[in-house]
């Protein structure tokens, strides 16, 4: 009997020891959205620089120094933001974020705005793992990026992290030029697949997701986080087994991290202005997470040191950038001023640009918005183009009926968000705060019954500035083709460019 008692407690003694509360520190950003420098954010702070990555990666430091056992999660959208992305096509951000202390990062939609051969030729470049395991060659079983899953080992627990990529941002944000050929596939059901391969092998699971969207409904009962992350609430709900989710697309911080059927939902508010901090604890008994807390940790540049070789690396982009933005493109004879309530010479030229694009194209419109510095007159550069219209957009060729344009430009006429620049083949009359009167093409006017081929960039047609009868349109292009690019092209053909005002918009009282 005493043999027995001492083998029960000998059993529950090694029981006791085997039980351990494991913590660690899981560090998370998302949508950096090539921020390398730190900046103004006025809605942090008026006067003092938030973010960068010289910053990013000092913080990165510190906070692995301090818990040893650590992870660096992001959830996609490093791509796109400052030109110093969109001039190396994702390059600068990708070997940049190779200096970061990135563990694993899933794929999001903006790092396909170049294509998705470019998003692979980039991507091959980081020397951390970036998983995908939902986006496919479309028909295929083949991967786009062969790496769904990896298995990290910290504090002795086995971690399972898995990427994917929501199939609704996938198809409601990308360009389908840029994706051509490749498919997203449901997320939950191969959630649910790489749960099942990890569950045996693994103590915690965490997946890496971009999915969602940004918050712009209102769904009563819930706050903007919840509703912002709802995507994300509702993928723990459906598919259990989650342990933690560091979530991208919506660009929604929160201190507090949500729980959803027992899955812990994090992230934050975007473009590298914090580091997100999940620090939980883990009971190898229970085989479970018991407790966990989170918060984000404002980048105030004034706070932190430089990281040396991320400083480095972002001015060497920098200087690679300098060199593109300073290449010549044309001399202009005057200067290219900017107008939001009427014609602007500035908008003559990027609407005519646009019109030369394609010869089919009726009438082509920018909105006046998009237009953001003026040019001296003389040699224009590539930089000067890019600072005129900082905007990723691209090209958009539309088939609109007459009477679809006149609601286009009663839109416009309304000025709520500045009239519309229009190219040499057309004019227009309004009344301002009104609606309008006449709309000539090509000297004629406008004949409500018939179609036309409306062209603008891809933010107007997607219904930006709220420009909504582009929505429903009878055919719809994108090229693929950014507007600068499309606008140096044009201004290429002429060692000389004349701006010109046409009286193509006129205002009437
Ligand atoms: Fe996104």
């Amino acid at each position: 009997m005493k043999k027995l008692i001492n083998i029960i407690s000998i059993f529950f003694l090694s029981f006791q020891t085997l039980s351990e509360v494991k913590e660690l520190t899981i560090l998370h950003t998302n949508d950096l959205h090539a921020h390398l420098f730190p900046r103004i954010a006025p809605w942090i702070n008026e006067s003092r620089k938030i973010g960068g990555f010289a910053n990013l990666a000092t913080l990165v430091k510190q906070e692995k120094q301090l818990n040893p056992n650590n992870i660096l999660i992001d959830a996609g959208d490093y791509f796109s933001g400052p030109y110093i992305s969109t001039l190396t096509k994702g390059e600068a951000v990708i070997q940049s974020m190779n200096f970061l202390g990135i563990d694993a990062a899933c794929i999001g939609n903006h790092e396909f705005d170049h294509g998705w051969d470019n998003m692979l030729e980039q991507i091959k470049k980081a020397n951390f793992p970036i998983l995908n395991g939902n986006l496919f060659f479309e028909g295929t079983d083949q991967l786009v990026w062969d790496n769904p899953y990896l298995i990290l080992e910290r504090a002795g627990l086995k971690i399972g992290i898995i990427g994917l990529h929501g199939k609704f941002a996938f198809y409601d944000t990308i360009n389908f030029k840029m994706t051509e050929g490749i498919e997203a596939r449901d997320e939950e059901e191969y959630l649910r697949k790489y749960i099942e391969i990890l569950k045996p092998k693994t103590d915690i699971i965490i997946l890496a997701v971009h999915q969602g969207m940004p918050g712009r409904q209102s769904t009563i009962g819930l706050t903007d986080v919840e509703r912002n992350l709802y995507k994300d609430i509702l993928l723990a709900q459906n598919v259990p087994g989650v342990d933690i989710i560091v979530t991208g697309h919506a660009h929604q911080g929160t201190d507090k991290a949500l729980v959803s059927n027992g899955t812990i939902i994090v992230s934050t508010n975007a473009n590298a202005t914090e580091l997100g901090k999940l620090q939980i604890k883990y009971d190898t008994e229970k085989r479970r997470i018991v407790s966990h807390s989170n918060k984000l940790i404002t980048i105030f540049d004034d706070e932190i040191e430089d990281d040396g070789d991320m400083l480095r690396e972002i001015n060497y982009w920098q200087d690679e950038v300098d060199q593109i933005a300073k290449v010549s493109v044309v001399s202009s004879t005057q200067k290219l001023v900017r107008a939001y309530g009427e014609e602007s010479n500035m908008g003559n030229l990027f609407a005519d640009a646009i019109e030369a694009f394609d010869e089919k194209i009726d009438i082509a419109v920018v909105n006046s918005g998009a237009l953001r510095q003026d040019i001296s007159a003389g040699i224009i550069t590539k930089g000067d183009l890019i600072s005129a219209f900082p905007f990723p957009n691209t090209v958009v060729i539309t088939k609109l009926k007459g009477s679809q344009v006149v609601s286009i430009f009663n839109h416009a006429a309304g000025m709520t968000n500045g009239i519309l620049q229009v190219s040499k083949n057309a004019k227009y009359s309004f009344y301002p705060g009104g609606s309008v009167k006449n709309i000539w093409i090509n000297d004629e006017l406008l004949n409500d019954n018939e179609e036309y081929w409306v062209a603008a960039p891809n933010f107007v047609t997607q219904g930006g500035d709220g420009y909504l009868e582009f929505k429903n349109s009878i055919e719809y292009f994108d090229s693929g083709v950014l507007i600068v690019d499309a606008a140096e092209e044009f201004l290429r053909r002429d060692p000389v460019y004349e701006p010109q005002y046409e009286g193509r918009v006129k205002i009437l009282k």
